[in-house]
């Protein structure tokens, strides 16, 4: 038996006898926010894969990771999906920021931050837009002076997803105003817990508030915790960005990889819009539709593996832009062919004529506009793919 297969063997009977029945479905995963109590069995499952290093597993043993080959992870990642274990840790801290200080943290920087991301101690929050810096990125202003101890952040940061809970933001900030915009910029990491941040929720017109703005009023933040040397934080926030990237496209190998199992579309249109003699959809067109997104969804897992393989580093690098369009566009199909299986019934906001999972199907296709906003809007990714990737002129 080849070495591969034995980490199977292995790794099937640890999860069979480890992983908790309870975890075994959709549902809560932890992020790391200590403004959230989680429940026993989600506890115990994080504390199992944080003793196995699996919450990492990439990452090197001495900060937290198991020290997985790429091939292994790939197993490892089968193996939970074959009993549809759900991940035990997620969020920025895991997926964005950790990959990053691996990547250009110094010695001590990674002592310090990297095995806090893999025990999911801090919740962490993303600090890159501002009110006048979205696809311009770099136009960002919030102000970070260096006062000899300590930084001193003056400013705001806007669409803090889970800014209430958060209790670490890393921030893109503006450390030299003189020079070229793209040349003045550093990446900081800052406590939210502190008198000088503010959170404040933006209401939507759900009624929810998933986002925040976060005023920095005269905040610090430790001089040893700046990622990559001052004035040259654009590239190192790029790269966070193609780490965002490749979770949104299914191509991380850095930390979990959190991928629900989806009812058959086919399965729900059958019972909306009914089967003919043969015991096919009753409807030719929506068939043909469904087909498509299928073929493209096969293609889509096929590529993502594809992509995993070939990449050296935990990340591609620009060819995320590609996998983040992609994956969007997708996202997005899914729920409209959904919607449409379900006719009048997939729109439904909320009372009794409506199901829970129709509920939800409506929802959940609103959400998919988002998707091709966050972590770079979809026309931001093919400005990037036609620039960089295909060099064609600015
Ligand atoms: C669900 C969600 C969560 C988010 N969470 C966070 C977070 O945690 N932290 C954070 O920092 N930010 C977050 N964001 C913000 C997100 O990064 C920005 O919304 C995004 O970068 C777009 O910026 P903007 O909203 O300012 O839109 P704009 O930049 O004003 O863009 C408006 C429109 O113009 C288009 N456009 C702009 N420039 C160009 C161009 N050069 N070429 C072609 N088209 C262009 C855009 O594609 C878009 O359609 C989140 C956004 C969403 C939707």
């Amino acid at each position: 038996m080849d070495k591969l297969e034995e980490f199977r063997i292995e790794t099937r009977q640890w999860l069979a006898e480890n992983c908790p029945q309870s975890v075994r479905k959709p549902g809560f995963i932890p992020w790391g926010s200590q403004k959230m109590k989680l429940k026993a069995d989600t506890q115990t499952w994080l504390d199992l894969m944080i003793g196995k290093g699996w919450t990492v597993p990439t990452w090197p043993k001495e900060y937290g990771g198991a020290g997985l080959s790429r091939e292994q992870y790939m197993v490892l990642m089968q193996e939970m999906r074959s009993i549809n274990a759900r991940a035990a840790l997620t969020g920025r801290g895991v997926n964005y920021i950790g990959p990053t200080v691996l990547e250009f943290g110094t010695d001590e920087q990674k002592a310090k931050w990297l095995p806090t991301f893999a025990k999911g101690q801090g919740g962490w929050c993303m600090g890159y837009s501002e009110p006048a810096a979205g696809s311009d990125l770099a136009n960002l202003q919030l102000r970070c002076v260096d006062e000899g101890d300590v930084y001193r952040l003056n400013g705001m940061k806007t669409w803090t997803s889970d800014g209430i809970y958060g209790d670490w933001i890393f921030c893109l900030v503006r450390t030299d105003t003189e020079k070229p915009k793209h040349d003045g910029i550093s990446l900081v990491l800052v406590n939210m817990d502190q008198p000088g941040v503010e959170v404040r929720p933006i209401q939507l017109i759900s009624g929810d508030s998933p986002f925040c703005e976060t005023f920095f009023d005269d905040a610090i933040a430790d001089k040893g915790d700046m990622i990559g040397p001052k004035n040259k934080g654009w590239s190192v926030g790029k790269r966070l960005l193609q780490y965002e990237r490749s979770v949104h496209g299914g191509v991380n190998t850095s930390g979990a990889q959190v991928v629900e199992k989806r009812q058959s579309i086919a399965e729900i249109a059958k019972t909306y819009i009914g089967v003919n003699a043969e015991g096919k959809i009753n409807d030719e067109a929506f068939r043909t539709r469904l087909l498509k997104l299928e073929m493209n969804d096969r293609a889509y897992k096929l590529t993502q593996q594809r992509v995993i393989a070939e990449t050296k580093a935990s990340a591609p690098a620009l060819a995320t832009s590609i996998l983040k369009v992609g994956m969007a566009e997708f996202a997005k199909e899914r729920t409209e062919v959904l919607l449409e299986a379900m006719g009048s019934q997939g729109l439904g906001w909320e009372g009794d004529a409506f199901t829970d999972k129709e509920i939800r199907a409506t929802r959940d296709w609103l959400h998919t506009r988002a998707v091709s906003i966050y972590g770079g809007t979809s026309e931001i990714q093919r400005n990037i793919i036609a620039k960089r990737v295909l060099g064609l002129p600015d």
